[in-house]
């Protein structure tokens, strides 16, 4: 079964987004196995968006990831990184289709509600930045035993 990180960022927070956003994961048959609020410090966002450090936005990152606090999440499913990429939509909400989350609930690619892993490789590194092992859990579904 494959994990994958979301972020529920500051403008889904403070928005009120945060059950809509879960309620589709859960819909789409995800599997929350880990979940936590937290605030972004800069060491993190440093690591996190390291790939983004050089451009002439990354300010505008760090100052709309520290706004409030975050959402951290760990999600698991079949193909769940695919998945989750393809529900986000476009990192830019003026290119991702209607249906997906920042397609229906982001209107700027300065506030675009959700992160989600891109690659096993980055699933991997991600959920240990986020969570240490003891905060992910395994349960069965109700509907994955059989009574
Ligand atoms: P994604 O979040 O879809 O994986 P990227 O890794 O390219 O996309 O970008 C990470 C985040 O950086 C975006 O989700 C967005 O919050 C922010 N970002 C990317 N491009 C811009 C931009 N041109 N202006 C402001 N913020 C940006």
């Amino acid at each position: 079964m494959q994990k994958t990180l979301i972020l529920l960022k500051p403008d889904c927070v403070q928005k009120g987004y945060i059950g809509e956003v879960i309620a589709r994961m859960e819909k789409k048959g995800l599997k929350v196995v880990a979940m936590k609020m937290m605030e972004m410090t800069d060491d993190v966002i440093k690591n996190h968006y390291g790939h983004l450090a050089d451009k002439p936005f990354f300010p505008e990152i760090v100052a709309y990831m520290t706004m409030c606090p975050i959402v951290a999440m760990i999600v698991e499913g079949d193909d769940s990184i695919e998945t989750m990429r393809n529900m986000c939509g476009a990192t830019n909400p003026l290119e991702a289709a209607v249906g997906t989350i920042r397609g229906d609930l982001a209107l700027t690619i300065r506030y675009n509600v959700i992160h989600a892993s891109d690659s096993e490789e980055s699933a991997a590194a991600e959920v240990a930045r986020f969570f240490d092992a003891s905060e992910v859990y395994s349960y069965a579904k109700i509907n994955d035993s059989v009574l």
